[in-house]
């Protein structure tokens, strides 16, 4: 079996993720992809006066997501996250 024959589209994820993406995000253990800090994301520090939103690693000070909304558009970019610790 190669690995076209078993590729999906994206909306094959769909189900799983919308199980994922229910969460308070104030608990879900974070960690930093630059230095590995990992806390709860209530932890980490936030920067509302711009644009957008954008937190950043309290330790190292790297942004770990920024969040913006345009006109019938929420942008997500957790770029700057190695992974979420969501619990069960
Ligand atoms: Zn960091």
């Amino acid at each position: 079996m190669t690995t076209e024959s078993r590729r999906l589209d994206g909306n094959a994820a769909a189900g799983r993720l919308a199980d994922v993406f229910v969460f308070d995000a104030t608990v879900v253990r974070t960690r930093c992809g630059t230095c590995g800090t990992s806390a709860p994301l209530g932890h980490y520090h936030v920067y509302a006066d711009g644009p957008g939103m954008v937190v950043r690693c309290p330790t190292c000070e790297k942004m770990i997501m920024r969040l913006a909304q345009t006109p019938g558009h929420t942008w997500l970019d957790m770029g700057g996250a190695a992974t979420l610790d969501i619990g069960e």
